[in-house]
């Protein structure tokens, strides 16, 4: 059984919708995918009705944008209530202010002479609910300044450069608790990729295990041998889970091609028990794509 716990779809900032996801995920021979697309559920109806036609199990997820001392964390959260009010609120809120600080962002291109509009980034990303910089950087593609997203991040868009923008973002075990909350299982996305590297100590860690944190993805490219191997100790030390995922966002990323990491049977089993939905668990007979509804 191939296991994928982390891929975007274009209602965050990858670049397939939620069923073009689905069929390409069947195509690469996986059988379970998470959607996790950034700080919204809203692509989870969409890509469950898809997962079912192309017997593709979907398991409704996000990616929460957190702050922790200053760094920019990332909390992906499995399976969780899509209409626990606390969650919910909370994911607007992110969304809300990720919408505001696009205008900040197209301000700042504007006042160094590149010039694109709102509507520049909204005519890219047309089914996005969570708006964030990759399409502010596809924008600035169709308009014929970069080649690439990549190019886009490096001139303008990345932490220090000439456009970049803070957004706003709950503390991480604040957003981990919530997740918890809302019934779904909490586990720190890439936790050694760039931003959160210097954060994410074995000891804090440790204290966000002591706030809900239920697992530690692992097995992801921003991860070298080195840090996998040390992070899967520091996994069964603190009793965590051990995922691991593409990352994938369609186009948007090169080198994430859908199952390039994969999650352990296991290991999903254990989410899945985690979650209430597990073979032995409350809600066995209920298969683990099925979403409650209210998630649009
Ligand atoms: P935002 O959510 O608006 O802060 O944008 C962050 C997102 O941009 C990340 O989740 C990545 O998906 C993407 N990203 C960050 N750096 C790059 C890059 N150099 N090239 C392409 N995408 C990137
Ligand atoms: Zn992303
Ligand atoms: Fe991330
Ligand atoms: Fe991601």
């Amino acid at each position: 059984m191939r296991i994928d716990l982390h891929t975007h779809s274009s209602v965050s900032d990858g670049t397939d919708v939620p069923e073009t996801l689905v069929r390409n995920a069947v195509d690469a021979g996986l059988d379970v995918i998470a959607l996790t697309d950034h700080d919204t559920f809203d692509g989870w109806n969409a890509a469950v009705a898809a997962g079912r036609e192309h017997g593709l199990t979907v398991l409704g997820g996000v990616e929460i944008s957190t702050g922790l001392r200053g760094a920019a964390v990332h909390v992906l959260g499995y399976l969780p209530d899509p209409g626990f009010g606390p969650l919910v609120t909370e994911l607007q809120q992110i969304r809300a202010h990720r919408n505001g600080r696009l205008t900040t962002i197209i301000e700042r291109l504007n006042r160094v002479g590149v010039h694109i509009t709102r509507q520049d980034v909204l005519a890219v990303a047309s089914r996005a609910s969570s708006l964030g910089r990759p399409h502010v950087a596809d924008a600035l593609m169709a308009r014929g300044y970069v080649r690439n997203r990549g190019e886009a991040f490096d001139n303008w868009l990345a932490e220090g450069g000439p456009a970049f923008v803070p957004k706003y973002a709950p503390p991480t075990a604040e957003a981990i608790a919530l997740v918890q909350r809302a019934g779904g299982v909490a586990v720190l996305a890439h936790p050694w990729g760039r931003s959160s590297r210097r954060v994410l100590t074995p000891t804090a860690v440790e204290a966000l295990a002591g706030a809900g944190l239920a697992g530690l993805e692992v097995d992801h490219d921003d991860h070298d041998q080195a840090d996998r191997d040390e992070l899967r100790a520091l996994a069964a030390d603190l009793g965590l889970i051990v995922t691991g995922s593409s990352d994938h966002h369609g186009t948007g990323k090169i080198g994430h091609e859908l199952g390039r990491n994969t999650t352990a049977p296991e290991q999903y089993e254990r989410l899945l028990d985690l979650a209430g939905r597990g073979s032995a668990g409350a809600g066995g007979s209920e298969p683990a794509g099925e979403t409650s509804g209210g998630a649009a």
